[in-house]
């Protein structure tokens, strides 16, 4: 029986690993099937507090992980398949073994969406993004790509146009599922060119290890063309990491944990951090600050059972 499992092994898990060890809780961390969660994908990150020079993804989260094993946090491999949050102590399924807990953190991240080409999936972190906030940075006076139709592509579009000397903008439809405010400010702006009916088939250059381009077709023409860019950046949406919860506790529409307050979910001792909850800022700060309030919410709940 544990007085804590911590579902991701992510910003906000990591960090709720650092918090729970540190309160002497002895926390068990499910890594999940992405170790170190979205940052583990990226190169530099550059927005991190504390690092003037940016730090690698990797390393950052890397470096996390190790903090909360020096206060006593211990990681396992496996996925979470099943729970059973009906009455306590919780139950997990973790790889095939069910796990007892009093307290359970949900860490498990929202994974981008993506086109799903080989060359797309190869080149991401290195031109190819799916954050516009974490990434533009990088694209100062550079030609990028924009794919998506909804209100985060045309958000992720206007946001660009602050570093890039051109934003092109595709859509597979002719149609764009944006709100008219979102799409108008979009078209309003000079440097975004929009390509409606065009699907990416190519993103250039596996070799060079580095995005320089990519071949694109007209649906209704059906011209198939190549155009220079550096970045490329994918915005048709996010699914939460959220299927073994269905059916037990509060989820909306698209998936994402509803929270009740703070960090708690509609199931008492059952805490969210991070991007599994949040839509709106989906940044590794944010979602480490969650950690810690999940952690310290957990802990609260355990004291005033006279854990
Ligand atoms: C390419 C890229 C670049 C980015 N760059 C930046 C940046 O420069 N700056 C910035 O602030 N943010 C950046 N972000 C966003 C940032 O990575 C996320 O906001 C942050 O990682 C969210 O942390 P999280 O812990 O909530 O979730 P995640 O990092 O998504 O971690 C989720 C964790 O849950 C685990 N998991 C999922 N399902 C299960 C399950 N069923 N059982 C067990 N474990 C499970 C996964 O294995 C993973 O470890 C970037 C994102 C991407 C994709």
């Amino acid at each position: 029986m544990r007085n804590v499992i911590i579902i991701g092994s992510g910003c906000a898990g990591n960090t709720a690993a650092i918090y729970a060890a540190r309160a002497n809780l002895k926390p068990l961390v499910v890594i999940g099937h992405e170790p170190g969660g979205q940052l583990s994908i990226t190169t530099l990150v550059e927005n991190f507090p504390g690092f003037p020079e940016g730090i690698e993804g990797p390393e950052l989260v890397e470096n996390m992980k190790k903090q909360a094993e020096v206060f006593g946090a211990e990681y396992v491999h496996g996925t979470v398949e099943e729970t059973d949050l009906s009455k306590r102590p919780f139950r997990l399924k973790i790889d095939g073994e069910w796990h007892e807990t009093m307290t359970l953190i949900i860490a498990s991240g929202a994974s981008a969406r993506w086109l799903g080409l080989p060359s797309e999936q190869k080149l991401i972190g290195r031109g190819v993004s799916s954050c516009a906030t974490c990434d533009g940075a990088f694209y100062r006076e550079r030609k990028v790509m924009v794919i998506g139709g909804g209100d985060s592509a045309m958000e992720e579009a206007n946001f660009l146009t602050r570093f890039a000397s051109e934003v092109t903008l595709v859509h597979r439809r002719e149609q764009f599922r944006a709100s008219k405010i979102m799409l108008d400010r979009a078209r309003g702006n000079p440097k975004i060119k929009f390509l409606p009916s065009t699907v990416v088939e190519e993103v250039h250059d596996l070799a060079k290890n580095e995005v320089t381009g990519v071949r694109l077709r007209n649906l209704e023409s059906g011209k198939v063309w190549d155009q220079e860019v550096e970045g490329f950046f994918v915005a048709i949406g996010h699914i939460p990491n959220t299927k073994p919860f269905k059916g037990q506790i509060d989820l909306d529409h698209d998936g994402y944990i509803v929270s009740h307050g703070g960090a708690r979910t509609n199931i008492k001792g059952v805490f969210h951090a991070g991007d599994v909850q949040d839509r709106a800022y989906r940044q590794a700060i944010t979602a480490a600050g969650a950690g810690c309030m999940a952690a310290i919410e957990a802990e609260r709940f355990l004291e005033a059972e006279g854990h």
